[in-house]
């Protein structure tokens, strides 16, 4: 190995050519491009949101303007969003709203002043105590308590056929696996008819559906346009159907008049067995 020729501690690899090699700014390590691109793109798809140099025993960061020459537009945007809950989750005056799909950040409110606050994106309810969805009943600790043990919290009976079901996302809206029957996970009432899921505008199970109210919106406004495409379809087929009914008349009656021309010239026979017992006899 001549002066020039470096070896990566990494992939043990010679680097001849030195724009092949990478120094790491703030503790000057050195390994091979490829070795640093390959570490740094491993460690966003763990999910690290600090990346520090690979080298044993040195405990120094990458910087993110280094982080950012070696991913793509949508690698580094996910980095972004791993170093952004970093961030949140050590930051004790910062949380994320606690409502699926809303993700919002809210600064953490004095409990002593007001137990229940809003999201000011998702506009849902939070409690201010545990930071978790507003509850009215159940005690910050007892609701901690059944979230921990998800044999309680996680599985029920449908309510039809009696099969446990274990629910895996946060939708209270619940399909039974067996047989289809779709109720509420929490009072367990039908909500077969309930297509635009108003049971979640009132009573014990408001707001509890588990989506934001965005993604609420978008599902009625699918519901509402399906409803629409079908009465569209059938105002555009209607024209058609009344210009082949005469002709499936006339064919139905010419049929019928073979039937009748048929039976009176004792071609019939008819299928049921018991008819043609009678036949015999
Ligand atoms: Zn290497
Ligand atoms: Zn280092
Ligand atoms: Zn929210
Ligand atoms: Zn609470
Ligand atoms: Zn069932
Ligand atoms: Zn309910």
């Amino acid at each position: 190995m001549n002066e020039s020729t470096f070896q990566c501690s990494i992939c043990y690899n010679d680097v001849d050519n030195k724009s092949e090699i990478y120094r790491i700014t703030s503790c000057h390590c050195q390994f091979c491009q490829q070795c640093v691109r390959q570490y740094v793109i491993s460690q966003v798809n763990i999910g690290s949101a600090t990346i520090r140099c690979p080298a044993n025993g040195c405990n120094d960061s990458l910087s993110t303007n280094e982080i950012r020459s070696f991913l793509t537009n949508a690698q580094f945007n996910l980095y972004n969003k791993l170093l952004l809950d970093y961030e949140v989750a050590k930051d004790p005056r910062r949380f994320f709203c606690p409502h699926m799909d809303c993700g919002h950040i809210l600064a953490v409110p004095d409990a002593r002043k007001q137990r229940s606050i809003t999201c000011t994106r998702c506009h849902n309810p939070i409690c201010s105590k545990c930071r978790r969805q507003w509850h009215s009943t159940e005690d910050c600790t007892r609701l901690l308590i059944s979230y921990a043990n998800p044999i309680h919290s996680d599985i029920k009976q449908c309510p039809r056929c009696s099969v446990l079901l274990e629910r895996v996302n946060g939708c209270a809206q619940i399909t039974c696996v067996i047989c289809k029957h779709i109720f509420c996970w929490y009072c367990l009432r039908s909500l077969e008819n309930d297509f635009f899921l108003l049971h979640y505008e009132r009573g014990s199970c408001r707001n509890r559906l588990g989506h934001s109210r965005l993604s609420l919106f978008l599902h009625r406004l699918l519901t509402i346009g399906l409803f629409l495409l079908l009465i569209f379809l059938l105002i555009v087929t209607s024209p058609l159907l009344i210009l082949i009914l005469p002709y499936l008349f006339c064919c139905g009656q010419k049929q019928i008049r073979n039937y009748f021309d048929r039976s009176s010239r004792g071609e019939h026979r008819s299928s049921t067995p018991y008819q043609s017992v009678i036949d015999i006899v």
